[in-house]
């Protein structure tokens, strides 16, 4: 096993407030929202970003979107709004590496992100 937090949180050696998982993805609230709601979605298997995913695992970027698509149902953050974000690298200041889709709603939001 890796040092990776997401994979340990996938693997259930890491606490996590669930929201949704199935066979290959989990969502689970961020430890530090930035947001009223404040939702990373992950697939479990590991890869730093979503550039790095190979041809074989590509239906890793459909199952992410779709988890998205009802998460943000379930959370009523469709008449208001919603933002979704990957960060990867440096320049973006990702600080786990293993691909996740950030998911904030309910409150307004500035553009650009800065
Ligand atoms: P990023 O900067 O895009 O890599 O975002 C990493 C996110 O993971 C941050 O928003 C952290 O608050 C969040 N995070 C880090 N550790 C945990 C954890 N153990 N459980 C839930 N969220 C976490
Ligand atoms: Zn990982």
């Amino acid at each position: 096993m890796n040092d990776c937090i997401f994979c340990k949180i996938a693997a259930n050696q890491i606490p996590s407030t669930r929201v949704y998982e199935d066979e290959h993805t989990l969502a689970f609230s961020d430890l530090h929202p930035q947001a009223p709601v404040h939702i990373l979605v992950i697939p479990k298997l590991h890869y730093a970003g979503i550039h790095e995913v190979p041809p074989q695992h590509a239906d890793i970027y459909s199952q992410l979107l779709s988890v998205v698509a009802t998460i943000v149902k379930e959370k009523n953050l469709i008449d208001k709004g919603y933002r979704l974000v990957v960060n990867f690298g440096e320049f973006a200041g990702q600080a786990v590496d293993h691909i996740h889709v950030h998911i904030l709603g309910g409150r307004a939001m500035q553009w650009p992100p800065g």
